[in-house]
């Protein structure tokens, strides 16, 4: 008999917790899971899943406009916000169900409740009022989104509320050039909401390779965006018939509604962190070694807490790599490395590896491709929007050192150009490799000519 009440405590029941969870109890161990919110954590109830589908709602707009040109008529349009929220929430508590049953299933102890960290060993369930103790306790908290503190902030809403609008406003401004702003620029805009897109730097996207930052700020003015760089909102006032903006540029703007989506911050307040001196960083991260054991030894931490690669597949590596470690004596660390990720702006972006300019940093001598074409089904459909695909070899070794796609589908391309990548493809290998044809796809399998 253990002297513990658990083998496994996990806090959050998001990508990483759930997926450490179930491993775990797999593998024999005890294991609870404390969740405050729902089951299935940002990425199923207000993230990646609902992003998802309305992209989906979308992007309907423009198929319609292009129906024209392959001999559809499809009439008049009326787009229902009502119905996508309802139809939306309906798939999220499908989900939510999934999630739930497959942790009762994998006999893991659900417990809707807020957790605090006590002491080394303890846990404090808030609501229930009662302490439960635990061998090793996990961390998968997530984050939060954050918001700078200006005057006028309490106005705006964050993606956490632009998943439950009651109305679709006739006006959005979106404040940020990350990954969240762009997507939901794209929805707005796609639903046809007069959007505007906000972005401090110069240049939105900042990390990501120059052709992605260039071509998709030209590609969401194409779509009928106004987007503003170096410009930031500095007070919001409220008024009788909607918000006006306050710019660091001193214009004004006037709009319906403002939504932030300035990063997101982990989330630690009121964990018992401090108490506990574990180690946090910057922005209230939780430090942790590579096998995601914090500075306190049966204390580990996983997934956006952590503030290391903040995406889902990522959270679910690191759970899965802490269970191997504790329960099946098989020590795992989660290579960050040669991650593959896509942005579901409009259009779409795929990106692995190195951008340009890390490249040009990294390496002596490097070979850039380019190639930027309307993909054919655009042509007919009267669109001038376009794909880009992007290259990048060390010369010295043939070596791929990036791959970067705009256009649609990017996201499914990147997936499978990663497995070539991690196997240390060449260009020689690209080059070997038949076409399919006609794809977009094969513009990556036929550039010969280096572009610089
Ligand atoms: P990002 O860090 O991607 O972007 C934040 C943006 O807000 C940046 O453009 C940043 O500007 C700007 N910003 C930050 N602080 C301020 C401020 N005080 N005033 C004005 N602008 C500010 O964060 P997101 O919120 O977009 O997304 C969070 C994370 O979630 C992402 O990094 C990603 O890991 C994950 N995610 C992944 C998705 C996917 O895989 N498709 C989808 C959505 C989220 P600057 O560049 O100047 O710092």
């Amino acid at each position: 008999m253990s002297q513990f009440d658990y083998d496994l405590f996990t806090i959050g029941a998001g990508s990483g917790g759930v997926r450490a969870s179930r491993i775990a109890a797999g593998f024999g161990a005890k294991v609870a899971v404390a969740e405050e919110y729902r089951v299935g954590g940002t990425c199923v109830i207000r993230g990646c899943v609902p992003k998802k589908l309305f992209v989906y709602a979308s992007e309907f707009s423009k198929n319609f406009k292009a129906a024209k040109g392959f001999g559809w008529d499809v009439g008049e349009t009326k787009f229902n916000w009502s119905e996508l929220i309802a139809n939306k929430d309906a798939e999220i508590d499908r989900l939510e169900g999934i999630y739930d049953r497959n942790l009762g299933n994998s006999d893991v102890e659900v417990i809707r409740d807020r957790a605090i960290i006590k002491d080394k060993h303890t846990i404090h369930l808030v609501n229930e009022n009662r302490d439960i103790t635990a061998k090793y306790i996990l961390i998968a908290t997530g984050a939060s989104p954050f918001k700078p503190q200006i005057d006028g902030i309490e106005h705006a809403i964050t993606s956490n509320e632009a998943f439950d609008l009651k109305e679709l406003p006739s006006d959005i401004v979106v404040v940020g050039g990350g990954y969240i702003a762009v997507e939901f620029a794209g929805i707005f805009n796609g639903l046809g909401v007069n959007t505007h897109l906000l972005y401090r730097g110069k240049k939105i996207l900042r990390g990501f390779d120059q052709d992605l930052q260039d071509g998709l700020a030209g590609e969401l003015a194409l779509a009928g965006m106004d987007v503003q760089v170096m410009t930031d909102i500095t007070k919001i006032e409220k008024q009788a018939d909607g918000l006006l903006l306050h710019l660091n540029t001193g214009k004004t703007l006037k709009t319906g509604a403002v939504m932030y989506a300035t990063g997101r911050v982990p989330h630690v307040k009121d964990l018992g962190l401090e108490a506990l001196g574990i180690e946090q960083g910057r922005i209230g991260e939780i430090k942790v070694s590579p096998q995601s054991q914090t500075n306190v030894d049966n204390i580990y931490a996983v997934g956006d807490v952590t503030d290391r690669a903040n995406l889902t597949p990522v959270a679910i590596r690191e759970g899965n790599a802490v269970a191997e470690t504790l329960f099946n004596n098989n020590p795992m660390a989660v290579d960050h490395s040669l991650i593959p990720t896509a942005v579901f702006s409009q259009p779409e972006l795929g990106t692995i590896g190195l951008t340009e300019a890390e490249a040009r940093e990294k390496f002596e001598n490097i070979d850039v491709y380019v190639s930027s074409f309307r993909p054919m089904k655009n042509i007919l459909a009267g669109s001038d929007s376009k794909m880009m695909m992007k290259l990048i070899v060390d010369q010295m070794t043939d070596k791929m050192l990036g791959v970067h796609i705009m256009g649609p589908d990017a996201g499914e391309m990147i997936q499978l150009v990663g497995i070539t990548m991690r196997m240390g493809a060449t260009k020689a290998d690209f080059d070997a490799t038949m076409a399919v044809h006609p794809t977009a796809a094969e513009e990556l399998v036929t550039m010969k000519v280096p572009t610089r």
